[in-house]
């Protein structure tokens, strides 16, 4: 029998809660979403949208784990209030 198409999709990296799923993907960063939680009105889109789950909502504001965090910048682009800044890391 052949495979389904979804069963053919490679691994993406995610991870769910505290269940880690892959090998960090740091490494792959070229910038680093910084939070201003100053700026921040706790909305949780940035939680929402990040495609690895790597935002985490805590009594202080999102979290982002940085050892899985590929730095795509899609929570930046979704922020409302414009309160994550990609900065440069390398290169
Ligand atoms: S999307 Fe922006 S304003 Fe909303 S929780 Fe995330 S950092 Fe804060
Ligand atoms: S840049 Fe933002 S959206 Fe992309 S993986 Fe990192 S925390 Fe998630």
């Amino acid at each position: 029998m052949s495979k389904s198409v979804i069963e053919e999709f490679p691994e993406i990296p995610i991870r769910k809660k505290d269940v880690l799923t892959t090998e960090p993907t740091a490494s792959w960063r070229v910038e680093r979403p910084e939070i201003n939680l100053d700026v921040c009105n706790r909305c949780w889109l940035c939680v929402d949208y990040c495609p690895d789950g790597v935002i985490s909502k805590t009594d202080e504001g999102p979290v982002i784990d940085y050892d899985y965090c590929k730095g795509c910048g899609v929570c930046a682009a979704e922020c409302p209030t414009k309160a994550i800044t990609m900065v440069l890391e390398r290169w």
